[in-house]
């Protein structure tokens, strides 16, 4: 049976190495670290995952603000308000929860924010960074798969990856940093003809398609790692892309929830901290 690889145990190990360095940060400077959190609309997941980030901010030790706008706000105002925000001293991050209602141009509002308070790591210069191998704001969540392998000792180097999902915010990225892990990297998505296959093959698999058992226990070779990145929601159960059944085979793999979920929202405060540190 498949070790659980604890997201929630780790993410608290990630948030008091935040709160020591916020303290110490604190300590120096006479403020704490500061993060902003701009939630456009009610997107009932949007309502549940800011009030975590609210949650591990308090419990990290930062300061935070939440900004809650309508849903009928104009683009030209989101983006004065996400650009006052990044003048704001007190501010090291700025978190714009997506999804934004569909009004709303993403990239148009993103490019509002100052890319060295781009806690996200969603904005287009972030991503050319993480392209060109150069030091910048990652995201939060293929952040957290890698801390993740880390931690449990999974050898990247030379290992065969296998990621499903090319998504900007998580497959692609994730692809990225594992090639700087030095892993061989393959990259599935909806056109993909041979998943199966693909998978069968993976020392690693990492699941990010938002489909609820699109990894099925007889595509997963005898003691491979499995982290699970989805989360779906059915008949009310929160869900992996990954079949219970898969534990059966892998050596070790993440639940859901409370796997790669609160190492997402620890690795946002993790990125608060090293946003504060690079901007003094
Ligand atoms: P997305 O919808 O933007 O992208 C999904 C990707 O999966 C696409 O690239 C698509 O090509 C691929 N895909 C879809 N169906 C497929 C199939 N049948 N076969 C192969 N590939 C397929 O989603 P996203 O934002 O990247 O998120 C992916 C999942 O991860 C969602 O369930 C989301 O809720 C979850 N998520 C979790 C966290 C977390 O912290 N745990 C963070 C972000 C996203």
């Amino acid at each position: 049976m498949a070790e659980r690889i604890d997201g929630r145990a780790r993410a608290a190990e990630v948030l008091e190495g935040v709160k020591a360095r916020a303290a110490a940060f604190s300590a120096a400077k006479g403020r704490l670290p500061g993060l902003a959190i701009v939630l456009v609309g009610e997107h009932p997941a949007s309502l549940s995952y800011i009030r975590s980030k609210e949650q591990a901010a308090g419990r990290a030790g930062l300061y935070s603000e939440t900004h809650r706008l309508p849903a009928t706000v104009a683009e030209d105002a989101l983006r004065r308000f996400v650009g006052r925000l990044g003048e704001d001293e007190r501010l090291d991050g700025i978190l714009v929860q997506l999804p934004l209602p569909d009004a709303l141009r993403q990239e148009e509002v993103l490019a509002a924010l100052p890319p060295e308070k781009d806690v996200d790591g969603f904005t287009t210069l972030n991503q050319g960074r993480l392209l060109a191998g150069e030091r910048g704001l990652r995201p939060c969540t293929p952040l957290g798969v890698i801390d993740l392998l880390r931690w449990h000792g999974v050898r990247l180097d030379g290992a065969e990856v296998v990621v499903i999902g090319r998504s900007r915010t998580v497959g692609r990225p994730l692809a990225l940093m594992l090639l700087e892990e030095h892993a061989s990297v393959t990259v599935l998505h909806s056109h993909s003809q041979s998943l199966s296959d693909d998978v069968r093959r993976a020392d690693v698999v990492i699941a990010a398609a938002g489909q609820a058992g699109i990894v099925r226990r007889e595509m997963v070779r005898e003691g491979a790692v499995v982290i699970d990145v989805g989360i779906n929601r059915i008949g009310g159960k929160l869900v992996g892309d990954v079949a219970p059944d898969v534990a059966e085979v892998a050596s070790a793999m993440t639940p859901v929830p409370g796997g790669v979920g609160p190492m997402t929202v620890a690795m946002l405060m993790a990125n608060t901290v090293e946003a504060c540190t690079w901007r003094s």
